[in-house]
């Protein structure tokens, strides 16, 4: 039976190299760990976002669909939306948090993968807003999930939710 390096041998299996690790010796090991840092540098400098309502009054959602519009488009800056917490980077919150959207955006909190952020977007997501004490609502994002990103505003402009994402992108890099 031939020895491991010898003609004929199984190939041992690269072992992955996540960014920052020390690559392993080999000259392999090197280039995987070169490979995976590019890589970490270029998708630092893109977001998926999944937008979810939670309860909001339909302001907020308007001013997230002008941000994403032919005027402010977003997705020039690397942006975009995705539709499944898999795929999504960041999780945006509009509205105050109601009863029937507790449990969802728990569950896709839970799917998202780590690194994941999370956005409160507008008054009612960072603070309940005119929402407060409303029958069916839980209350402000802060009370379900830990935010990253406070986003002000009633509702906030879409400059000011592109300066929100541009901070979420930020933590990325
Ligand atoms: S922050 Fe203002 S625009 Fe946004 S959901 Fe609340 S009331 Fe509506």
């Amino acid at each position: 039976m031939s020895e491991p390096g010898q003609p004929g041998s199984p190939r041992e299996p690269a072992q992955p190299v996540q960014p920052g690790q020390p690559a392993a010796p080999s000259g392999l090991g090197e280039l995987v760990g070169r490979l995976n840092a590019a890589i970490a540098r270029r998708f630092a400098r893109s977001l998926a976002v999944l937008a979810v309502s939670a309860g909001d009054c339909g302001g907020c959602r308007a001013e997230l669909g002008a941000a994403f519009g032919p005027v402010h488009d977003v997705q020039r800056l690397g942006v975009d939306i995705v539709v499944t917490p898999r795929h999504a980077d960041a999780l945006l919150v509009t509205g105050p948090v109601t009863d029937a959207m507790r449990e969802p955006l728990l569950r896709a909190h839970a799917a998202m993968s780590e690194p994941r952020i999370v956005i409160a977007a507008g008054a009612c997501a960072i603070d309940g807003h005119i929402f407060v004490g409303a029958p069916a609502v839980v209350g402000p994002l802060s009370a379900l999930l830990p935010v990253d990103i406070f986003i002000p505003g009633c509702p906030p402009t879409p400059r000011q939710l592109i300066e929100g994402l541009m901070a979420a992108m930020g933590r990325r890099a």
